[in-house]
């Protein structure tokens, strides 16, 4: 793929609706999402419906669910319009037939009468001889009235496309360079399948060819099929896209993604608690190297940097770790009313007026939303199961330094910087001496938010009472 030219990109997202979308297939959306926003293009969806009985309209709706949830919108598609709708492929059947014809009328389509079984001993004794499986090209020979008797004899037939011999088809690949293939390694394809239904080679090139498509970035599994959907295009003259066939994404030990490691629906992702920008974030990442890698970026940014000469050809190594990570930077770095509707029922405990500052006392302290339950209970319930730890801490600085402390909360209830002043002129201590007992008593941990906030947003009595229950325990 060269440079950008001048003329406005319009990249697209073509998934079948067939099941929930995952990581891997989001990736590629999101790729071609950035693509046309860095380039102040469009994005298009498509959906690849020509499967009529793996293809369910519910998925489709979770999809588009999934891609908005993600901020993944597309600005011709489903939903959105646009100048070549209808864009379910199940209704552009009347489009499709005039390129058949066309095709027909050229001779460059044949009809095929062959039965499964007959290509299965072709493809059979091909393998056992050490040749590639392609179709021997049987009817490609028939003549017109060998045909017309077929037809006759109640055959269905395939539409088969004609590949040109002894060609060599060449394409330069945005993310591989450039590719060679020999037409006599591609055997002679089927466009429509014998009941009528179009196939994917086809519907896929004719659909990017009308739909104006400049640029498809898709997974390197189709990498085979390119060659074959240029002839197509090139025998009907049809435009062409230009092709980047990115890597796929692998899991550490270089297996396609499990279950675990991420090829989980983005569906089930939602549910469990993940933030959008985690997930683009991470996805960027996966077979993108970003300028600035470190950076949790909002989609705009991710646009921004991301550029063509960037993608790798290497297999992308999905780290659930590396997930995680982005997780937290995305809770640190979302809005307050974002972070209050991702914890919905679990703040219920907590006074409308404090949830602001609750939420943003422990954005830094939690991965997903059920872990706010501790912080719940630090904040709004009366007793603290203290760890050993904390008995330790207590026992350390005795109860001088909790009668001092109680002191200085009567003295500065509500103000962190005083309290902490007058716990440590009348304690003596200092550094850990003087944070830890009094973190621990508080929060009954030994990390969590900032002392000054946590202090500041607690009730004086529930300090009080914390502060007291830890003196008892401290002698
Ligand atoms: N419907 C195809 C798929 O989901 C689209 C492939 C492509 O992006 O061209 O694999």
């Amino acid at each position: 793929m060269p440079a950008m030219s001048d003329k406005k990109i319009k990249t697209r997202f073509a998934p079948s609706p067939t099941g929930l979308v995952h990581l891997g297939n989001i990736r590629t959306a999101l790729f071609n999402v950035l693509l046309a926003r860095k380039h102040g293009g469009k994005f298009l969806l498509r959906i690849e419906d020509t499967d009529q009985e793996r293809s369910k309209p519910e998925f489709q709706t979770a999809l588009q669910e999934d891609m908005q949830w993600l901020g993944l919108d597309w600005q011709e598609g489903p939903d959105a319009g646009g100048e070549h709708a209808p864009y379910n492929q199940s209704e552009r059947g009347d489009l499709y037939q005039k390129y058949y014809d066309q095709l027909i009328e050229k001779d460059l389509a044949y009809p095929c009468f062959c039965s499964e079984r007959e290509l299965k001993l072709v493809r059979k004794s091909q393998l056992s001889a050490g040749q590639p499986p392609r179709y021997a090209g049987t009817c490609a020979r028939l003549s017109a009235e060998e045909r017309q008797e077929k037809l006759e004899q109640g055959g269905q037939p395939s539409l088969r496309f004609r590949v040109p011999k002894g060609d060599t088809l060449e394409f330069e690949d945005a993310v591989r360079g450039k590719q060679s293939f020999n037409t006599d390694d591609i055997g002679d394809f089927i466009i429509r399948r014998s009941d009528g239904t179009p196939a994917f080679f086809f519907t896929n090139a004719i659909d990017d060819a009308l739909m104006g498509v400049t640029h498809v970035l898709r997974g390197e599994d189709h990498l085979t099929n390119t060659p074959r959907q240029l002839l197509m295009l090139r025998a009907l003259d049809l435009p062409e896209p230009e092709y980047g066939h990115i890597s796929l994404i692998v899991s550490d030990e270089h297996n396609p993604l499990s279950k675990r490691e991420g090829s989980q629906s983005v569906r089930v992702m939602r549910e469990e608690g993940y933030l959008p920008g985690a997930i683009n974030n991470h996805l960027a990442r996966l077979g993108h190297a970003f300028e600035d890698s470190g950076k949790f970026m909002s989609m705009a940014e991710l646009a921004d940097g991301f550029e063509l000469p960037r993608l790798g050809k290497a297999p992308a190594r999905h780290d659930a770790k590396q997930l995680m990570h982005w997780q937290r930077e995305a809770i640190l770095h979302a809005d307050t009313n974002k972070l209050i509707d991702w914890l919905g029922a679990e703040l219920d405990a907590v006074p409308t007026g404090e949830r602001e500052a609750f939420v943003n006392l422990i954005r830094g302290n939690i991965n997903f939303p059920e872990e706010v339950r501790h912080w719940l209970d630090v904040l709004y319930t009366e007793l603290l199961d203290y760890p050993e730890d904390a008995h330790n801490w207590f026992k350390q600085v005795g109860h001088t330094y909790f009668d001092a402390a109680l002191n200085a909360l009567e003295a500065a209830p509500n103000n962190y910087k005083d309290f902490i002043e007058q716990l440590k002129t009348e304690s003596g201590c200092k550094g850990k001496q003087l944070f830890m007992p009094l973190r621990m008593a508080l929060s009954g941990r030994a990390s969590g938010p900032e002392l000054a906030p946590l202090y500041e947003l607690m009730s004086e009595a529930r300090k009080n009472e914390r502060l007291s229950n830890a003196k008892k325990l401290a002698d």
